[in-house]
């Protein structure tokens, strides 16, 4: 859900902080670009980069109301549709992942897939191990009925509202959309059992992002920089977590990371990217959105240089730890 619109910045000498405190570490973060939103309110989106952790954040304060409503604006069922090839991929890779926790009956017993959708990890998960009691979820809306309707429990309520504790709780694509990460781990926390673990797909800070955030710094090359990172962040996905950002919070929360992997994992196929973004964003002509992506392919699958995503496994243990 990698939408945020064309780019538009502040006006030079517009009075709007230029630093703000890192929501992961705390540290002092200073302001990079903006982005336009078209999902709304606020309509320019300011990104702060933290120092310490690297963390890329949306730093403008975004109201529930604010999130509830660009939320809105989405296709639900059109947008399940288009990611539905990846997210068998990635539903496939986290069973996969998942197994040596659940290899025998009576390990581990119960599993809570936070931001389920419509159910398509609970429905694998479940056919894989039909002893686990598997519950999800999920803002109050159209894919959390749908999933109830398959029969999956599922809540709507505050995390911190759940009473019921869990072996594992699942993370797929979520921790990038929540306003504050920390908080929503610590939530994780305490939904977990003494030794229980949480397992977490989401965007990474890959070598692409890294070269586009330092070429934002070159005089001249900021439109440039936010055409590439307007794909990485936006109303929707909040932050762009580096590795160290993604270790410090989950320890923070009082966890023991067991592994981060960087993976290849695309929502969309190539295609519809340089489509989206070069054609119907920038207008490139077709030639040339076929010509890019040709060497996106070339360049970020085959050469391997795009590890957009954090695959990661951490467990519960019992004291928290203070990076602050
Ligand atoms: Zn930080």
């Amino acid at each position: 859900m990698g939408e945020s619109g064309k780019l538009l910045g502040r006006f030079p000498g517009e009075d709007f902080p230029h630093k703000r405190a890192c929501k992961v570490c705390g540290s002092e973060a200073s302001y990079l670009l903006s982005i336009h939103n078209e999902h709304g309110e606020p309509h320019l989106l300011d990104l702060f980069l933290c120092p310490h952790c690297g963390l890329l954040f949306v730093g403008n304060p975004i109201t529930p109301d604010q999130l509830a409503y660009a939320y809105g604006t989405l296709d639900w069922k059109k947008y399940y549709q288009e990611i539905a090839t990846a997210t068998g991929g990635k539903v496939a890779c986290a069973v996969n992942d998942l197994y040596p926790l659940f290899s025998n009956p009576g390990d581990h017993d119960s599993v809570l897939d936070i931001g389920c959708g419509y159910g398509h990890f609970l429905e694998v998960f479940k056919d894989s191990r039909p002893f686990v009691r598997v519950a999800g979820h999920e803002l109050q809306g159209e894919p959390a009925s749908a999933c109830e309707a398959k029969g999956f429990e599922v809540f709507t309520c505050n995390l911190e509202e759940i009473s019921d504790k869990f072996d594992l709780i699942v993370l797929l694509d979520v921790a990038e959309h929540v306003p504050d990460p920390n908080r929503t781990f610590a939530a994780c926390h305490s939904l977990l059992k003494m030794g229980g673990h949480i397992y977490i797909h989401t965007p990474r800070r890959c070598f692409w992002d890294s070269f586009f955030l330092l070429l934002a710094k070159i005089p001249g090359m900021g439109e440039f920089s936010a055409a590439w990172l307007r794909t990485r962040v936006s109303i929707f996905h909040l932050q762009l977590w580096t590795d160290k950002a993604l270790e410090m919070s989950l320890k923070m929360a009082g966890f023991q990371l067991l592994y981060l992997k960087p993976e290849l994992e695309l929502s969309w196929p190539l295609e519809r990217y340089a489509r989206i973004y070069l054609g119907e964003k920038l207008h490139f002509p077709p030639l040339l959105v076929r010509i890019a992506t040709r060497i996106a392919d070339l360049l970020f699958v085959r050469l391997g240089t795009l590890r957009n995503k954090a695959v990661c496994l951490g467990q519960r243990k019992d004291s928290r730890e203070s990076f602050v």
